[in-house]
């Protein structure tokens, strides 16, 4: 008998993807057959709070787990709707069938489980400093932004000049 295959969902914005979300996921892909991540609010960058595009954060995530030899992740950019009744039906349309939905965002949880979905949430890694306000918080004050992300993310943030993207978004017209 063919066993069917187990896939599990994992939601973020990844503005950086940093060693929080790679924890997690890396648990994640050994628990289950494929993990399937989701980059929400697709469509902002260039934003101090959003700072990078989809196709940036997409080369960050798939970088550093290939670099950990993980292979079995899908990543489905997701543009807002702006509408959270419909957000599950619009992810849903986007992603291959998923058995789980792997979150600790209070309203995600919500509106999945009220759509029949099993929710977990993951353990939280050192919070504290791993968390993507974090990262942008030192990438803006010149403070060890580094030591917070996986080495292929350092290689993209540089590559695209991402500091100095985010020093400019910090300048005003005024003077
Ligand atoms: P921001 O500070 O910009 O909101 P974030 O670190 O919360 O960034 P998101 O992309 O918003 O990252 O979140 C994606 C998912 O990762 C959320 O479910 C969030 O709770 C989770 N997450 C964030 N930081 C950690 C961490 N240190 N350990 C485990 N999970 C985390
Ligand atoms: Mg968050």
């Amino acid at each position: 008998m063919i066993r069917r295959e187990v896939r599990a969902l994992y939601i973020g914005r990844f503005q950086p993807y940093h060693k929080g979300h790679h924890a997690v996921i890396r648990e994640i892909a050994s628990d289950v057959d494929e993990v399937i991540i989701c980059i929400g609010s697709a469509q902002l960058s260039h934003e101090l709070d959003n700072p990078f595009t989809a196709g940036e954060r997409y080369l960050m995530i798939s970088k550093s787990l290939r670099s950990d030899g993980i292979l079995n992740f899908y990543i489905v950019p997701v543009l807002d709707v702006n509408w959270n009744a419909v957000w599950v039906s619009h992810v849903e349309s986007l992603i291959p069938p998923v058995d789980i939905v792997y979150t600790n965002n209070p309203l995600i949880e919500r509106l999945f489980r009220e759509r029949g979905y099993k929710v977990k949430a993951p353990l939280m890694f050192n919070r504290k400093y791993f968390s993507g306000r974090e990262v942008r918080r030192r990438m803006m004050t010149g403070e060890n932004w580094q030591e917070l992300v996986p080495d292929s993310v350092i290689e993209v943030i540089t590559e695209i000049d991402g500091v100095n993207r985010i020093r400019d978004l910090m300048r005003s017209d005024r003077e």
